[in-house]
């Protein structure tokens, strides 16, 4: 089990608390607000309102000892940078900081954040992605060349083997898993046989994956 400490509980931060606590791990959230403070606090292991550009206070939280730290900390990108620093500075392995622009970005990277998400930006793409790509459920961007798709599996490959498929020689992408009836079949074989309503999960570069949709 990961220690996690999630710092500031905007949407992003108390989704992000919300799902880790879900998933089995321990997780601090903090906010100035005690309001924010409150809501959350029968969810995760510990909530505290404190001010987290204060060093003495995230030091006698505990905060070097997490083995994550999320800085999601938005509009006061003052605030955002100083509590990244500092958090990097007392030695935590990896700290994920939430950008609200490119600029901002750039400079986590420079103090070193060790990831960087740009929510609205990347939810935004994510969204007009499915919206205008016909059998298209959901898109991960991996980097900028390569991306996660899931796609309805179309008619004409129902009931055959994706071995006679062969996407990956065709189009030069795999596929990762099938989704079928709720249930998870990963790592498919090639006698693995395609049925209505599957979903298939695909990864390769956007170029091939947009040939694979095109086709
Ligand atoms: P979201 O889009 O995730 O809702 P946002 O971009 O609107 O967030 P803010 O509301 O500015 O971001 O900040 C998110 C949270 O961070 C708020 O609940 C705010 O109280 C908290 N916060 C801001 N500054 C600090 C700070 N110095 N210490 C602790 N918490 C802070």
């Amino acid at each position: 089990m990961k220690q996690f400490a999630v710092i500031g509980l905007g949407r992003f931060g108390i989704s992000v608390a919300r799902t880790l606590s879900r998933m089995g791990h321990e997780v601090i959230a903090i906010d100035s607000d005690e309001q924010k403070v409150e809501n959350i606090m029968d969810e995760v292991t510990t909530a505290i309102q404190a001010d987290a550009r204060d060093e003495q206070t995230l030091k006698s939280i505990g905060i070097q000892n997490a083995d994550v730290v999320i800085v999601a900390i938005g509009e006061n990108v003052e605030a955002n940078i100083l509590v990244t620093l500092m958090v990097k500075e007392m030695g935590v392995k990896t700290v994920v900081a939430k950008a609200i622009n490119s600029l901002h970005g750039k400079v986590l990277a420079k103090i070193g954040a060790d990831k960087i998400v740009f929510p609205e930006r990347d939810m935004g793409a994510r969204v007009a992605y499915t919206l205008t790509s016909g059998n298209v459920i959901d898109h991960i961007e991996l980097s900028p060349d390569y991306s996660i798709l899931e796609l309805v599996a179309p008619k004409r490959v129902v009931g055959k083997t994706l071995g006679e498929i062969n996407l990956r020689a065709k189009h030069g992408v795999n596929v990762m898993a099938i989704k079928r009836n709720g249930e998870i079949i990963a790592a498919p074989g090639a006698d693995d046989v395609v049925r209505e309503g599957d979903i298939l999960v695909l990864i390769g570069s956007n170029r091939d994956l947009k040939g694979l949709q095109d086709s």
